[in-house]
């Protein structure tokens, strides 16, 4: 039988609960046991995907094309296991689901009500994942906080669930803030009793405290914490600030979160988990032989959640190259002809980030511009990938005023244009070119050797695409196609011939690189910027 994980969050939000539910979905996986995690968001969108980065954070893709909550990337990238739409649910869609069966007459009459119609959806929903068996264990997430009227429908979900399961079959974690007042000198406990007495009002009484602190825990604050929150004294577990994320399983491990969660469970904890190939990894990160920066010129820089999946894959790549990435965020509107060089200067290499519409274009290709004629390692993702063509087509090719489509539709030269199935599009949700494609590598290509392999897949979010009406005259004038979906000739990498390393691509690679597996095309990036350093540092 599948057992679960309910993790809940109290006094405020920002502590972590993707990380937490990560690093111990971690250990019970090397400890044998089949994991998954999903997040369950109390906000009235169907999903994130029409969410502005400032607002959520980034918009994490799945395989099956889901625009998800930037955890479901965590989860991945801890767990090297793909996630799917049913790990990621919202207010939204369980009323959307809701309203939509009342209007099929499904509900015979009744009253459609909080209780039990929506609690029911979320709990279906909250069971979905066990119903082939593909799981032992299925950890949830809750979004928000305790406490939060949104959040009630959730937890009291979580309530019933927990009665219908049985004890032994499920727990609840709470993740809780144990703040540090330097004027008293003390670790303060008070919120954490509050918020876990507003849960008992919901009628859940939480197995596990993991308590975010700045300091470690003493005997006698998890002596009171436990007495007073009405938990064992081994399920108080700290959860201190750690260097890294990556670190958080073995701190975790140290807390015995892991053991205490199987031995509620009534699982077995025989099996010691097995993380040296996590171990061999954070001996990489922390102990790099050299140190490059690399700029990440965009749009939302001021926001480092906005490139999440771009800054994980960067310390992949790094731990791979035992190279520490420094990732410096640049405004893609700040940089111009005058500055770009002054710009640029220390980078050993320049992602241009993915992006929508028109604010800082200009800066993104004057920044091209200038990495392309200076040899400077460049790697482009989906609107740098469109920039990079508009970028060649403009200062190589003479196509005066190329474009994309998207940001000017009166172009002469539209050398991204929008993709057929977009063009009857109306709704904003959901409705992008989203999830795996198949892509054929090119043989010969930088990309080729890159991959090692012809057929790869990739994960995409985008509307716009390379107008394939202007393929031949890009790749007479040395930008080539590398690699191309089988099915409808996309032009999903582009390339430069003469230039140590421009690759781009139309899909997003940051959204697959994992601990376990960091993807390539960064691993590759990061080397040859790495180069590019040490033959800078020579001259
Ligand atoms: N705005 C571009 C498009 O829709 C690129 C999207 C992206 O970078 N994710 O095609």
């Amino acid at each position: 039988m599948t057992k679960y994980i309910f993790v809940t969050g109290g006094v405020t939000s920002s502590l972590g609960k993707g990380i937490i539910s990560a690093s111990l979905a971690k250990l019970l996986q090397a400890r044998g046991y089949r994991v998954t995690i999903q997040k369950f968001d109390p906000y009235i969108n169907i999903d994130p995907g029409t969410l502005n980065p400032y607002e959520h954070g980034e918009c994490y893709v799945t395989e099956d094309g889901a625009e998800t909550d930037l955890d479901l990337g965590h989860y991945e990238r801890f767990l090297n296991t793909p996630t799917s739409q049913a790990n990621n649910v919202t207010t939204g869609r369980i009323y959307q689901h809701v309203i939509e069966k009342e209007r099929q007459g499904a509900f015979l009459g009744k009253t459609v009500q909080v209780v039990p119609h929506i609690t029911d959806e979320i709990k279906r929903r909250m069971c979905l994942l066990a119903n082939d068996g593909q799981y032992d264990i299925i950890i949830t997430e809750l979004g928000g906080t305790v406490g939060d009227i949104e959040s009630l429908p959730f937890v009291e979900a979580v309530r019933q669930l927990r009665w219908e399961l049985g004890t032994n079959n499920s727990l609840v974690i709470h993740l809780t803030l144990v703040p540090f007042l330097a004027a008293a000198g003390e670790l303060k406990t008070k919120p954490t009793q509050h918020s876990v007495k507003t849960l008992l009002e919901y009628g859940v009484q939480p197995d596990v405290l993991v308590c975010r602190t700045e300091h470690h825990l003493s005997s006698e604050i998890r002596k009171k914490l436990a007495l007073f929150c009405n938990v064992n004294i081994n399920a108080v577990v700290e959860s201190i600030d750690a260097p890294s994320i990556y670190d958080v399983p073995l701190l975790m491990l140290k807390e015995q979160l892991d053991k205490t969660v199987l031995t509620k469970l009534k699982l077995s904890t025989k099996n010691d988990p097995d993380l040296a190939s996590w171990k061999a990894f954070l001996g990489k990160l922390k102990n790099p032989t050299e140190e490059i920066t690399i700029g990440l010129v965009g749009k939302y820089v001021e926001l480092p959640d906005a490139y999440k999946s771009i800054n994980e894959a960067f310390i992949h790549a790094g731990a791979v190259n035992e190279c520490k990435v420094r990732v410096k965020s640049i405004a893609a509107e700040s940089i111009n002809p005058d500055n770009v060089a002054e710009k640029l200067k220390k980078l050993s290499g320049v992602l241009v980030a993915p992006g929508f519409g028109e604010r800082g274009l200009d800066g993104k290709l004057v920044a091209i511009r200038y990495i392309r004629e200076n040899h400077i390692p460049f790697f482009g993702i989906c609107l740098g990938m469109q920039c990079a063509v508009i970028e060649f087509g403009r200062n190589v090719m003479g196509l005066k005023n190329a474009n994309s489509y998207e940001m000017d539709q009166q172009t002469k030269h539209p050398v991204i244009a929008l993709m057929e199935a977009q063009k009857k599009v109306t709704d904003m949700g959901g409705t992008m070119r989203l999830g795996a494609y198949d892509c054929e590598v090119k043989k010969g290509t930088k990309a080729a050797a890159i991959y090692g392999k012809a057929k790869i897949s990739e994960r995409h979010r985008h509307r716009y695409e390379f107008n394939n009406k202007y393929l031949d005259q890009y790749e007479k004038a040395g930008m080539i196609a590398s690699g191309i979906n089988p099915e409808n000739n996309l032009v999903e990498i582009v390339e430069l011939k003469d230039h140590p390393f421009f690759v781009a691509g139309q899909f997003h690679p940051e959204l697959k690189s994992t601990v376990a597996n960091p993807h390539p095309l960064f691993v590759s990036f990061v080397a040859a910027s790495l180069a590019y350093h040490k033959e800078k540092k020579q001259k």
